[in-house]
C-alpha cells in the first residue's frame, strides 16, 4: 500500500472516530433516535460521506437498526446503546462502533467486547488465520462471563466494498481465511448475556443495490440509477431515498425495487434470547510491523467505561 492510499484510509478513520466522540457528547435519555442519527450523519457529511446509515442498536438489538422515515423511538435511560458509524471518501471506508452504557449495570458487558477487540488488534498480522483471532475474542468474552455472538463477524474491507469476502469470526473457527499484508479489516466483537446468537426481525430500514439489471419499468430504472450514483454498492437508508423521491413515495418505491430483486434489505438483528448486547469495532490496516488502527476508538472507550 502506498503512502497516499494509507493517508486516505487514515483520514476516513479519523472522521469515524470524531463522529463517535460526537455521539457520546450528544446522547441522552429520551432523545429521539432519529434526531441523534441525523445529527451524526450530517456531521459525517460535513467532511465525507456516510458509508452506511448510522446504526443505533439498543439493548437486545445487536445490529442493522437505523431509524426509518417516521421513527419515533427515543433513547431509553436504562439501556446499552451501540453506535456504529461508517465513513467513506472515494470509496475508502472506515467502520467503527462503541457501546454506551447509560446504566452502570451494563459496563461489564461493554468491557467484555472492548477488551476482546483490544486482544484481537494485538493478534492481527499477515499470515494469521481469522479463526485464531476469533479464538482470542471468544476467550476474553467468556472470561467476563458472557458469550460472543457467533453469527456476527468482522470483515475485510476494500474500496467501495464493506464486506469484501473474508470474515473475522467472534469465536474459535477451524476453517477460516488467511490474513494478508496491506489488507484492511473491521474487527467487531459482540458480547451478550443471552444465547450468543442473533435472529432476524421481519422489519428492516437499511438497503443495498445488488443488481444493475434493468427492471423493465422506466420510473424504477431511473430511481435505481440515482441510487447507484449516490450510494454505489454501499448500504443506504430509506431516509436517504426520501431525500430525492419524497417521504411519501420512498417506501413504495423501495418495496417495488425489492420485488424486482435489484436491491436487498437488511433485517434488524436481535439477540435470540433477548439478551443484552455490547459491541466495539475498529478498522485496521494489516502490516508486518503491527496493525495500523485507522479509527482508534480505544481512548474514547476508556473514557466511558
Ligand atoms: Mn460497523
Ligand atoms: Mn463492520
Amino acid at each position: 500500500m502506498d503512502a497516499k492510499e494509507k493517508r486516505k484510509w487514515l483520514w476516513v478513520g479519523k472522521i469515524a472516530r470524531k463522529t463517535l466522540v460526537k455521539a457520546v457528547d450528544l446522547i441522552h435519555e429520551d432523545m429521539p433516535v432519529l434526531e441523534f442519527v441525523e445529527k451524526l450523519e450530517n456531521y459525517i457529511k460535513s467532511y465525507a460521506s456516510p458509508a452506511f446509515p448510522v446504526n443505533v442498536s439498543i439493548n437486545h438489538v445487536a445490529a442493522h437498526y437505523s431509524p426509518g422515515i417516521y421513527d419515533s423511538t427515543v433513547i431509553p435511560g436504562d439501556s446499552i446503546v451501540k453506535v456504529d458509524v461508517g465513513v467513506h471518501k472515494d470509496g475508502y471506508i472506515a467502520d467503527a462502533a462503541i457501546s454506551i452504557p447509560l446504566n452502570r449495570d451494563y459496563e461489564e458487558l461493554s468491557r467484555a467486547s472492548f477488551e476482546a477487540l483490544m486482544e484481537a488488534e494485538k493478534a492481527i498480522a499477515p499470515g494469521v488465520k481469522t479463526g485464531s483471532i476469533g479464538a482470542f475474542i471468544e476467550h476474553v468474552i467468556l472470561s467476563y462471563g458472557f458469550k460472543p455472538i457467533r453469527n456476527l463477524t468482522g470483515h475485510k474491507i476494500s474500496r467501495f466494498n464493506l464486506h469484501a469476502g473474508k470474515s473475522v469470526p467472534n469465536t474459535k473457527t477451524a476453517f477460516s481465511d488467511k490474513i494478508e499484508e496491506d489488507e484492511v479489516y473491521a474487527i467487531e466483537p459482540f458480547a451478550t448475556d443471552g444465547a450468543g446468537y442473533v435472529v432476524e426481525l421481519s422489519e428492516g430500514f437499511i438497503y443495498r443495490i445488488i443488481s444493475a439489471r434493468r427492471t423493465g419499468d422506466k420510473k424504477l430504472d431511473s430511481i435505481l440509477r440515482e441510487m447507484w450514483r449516490r450510494f454505489r454498492g454501499l448500504p443506504f437508508s430509506e431516509r436517504w431515498v426520501a431525500d430525492f423521491v419524497g417521504k411519501e413515495k420512498a417506501k413504495d418505491l423501495l418495496t417495488a425495487l425489492l420485488k424486482k430483486k435489484v436491491i436487498m434489505v437488511y433485517p434488524v438483528l436481535v439477540e435470540k434470547e433477548r439478551g443484552f448486547v455490547s459491541q466495539f469495532e475498529d478498522t485496521v490496516i494489516v502490516t508486518r510491523e503491527g496493525p495500523i488502527v485507522t479509527t482508534g476508538i480505544a481512548e474514547l472507550a476508556r473514557e466511558i467505561l
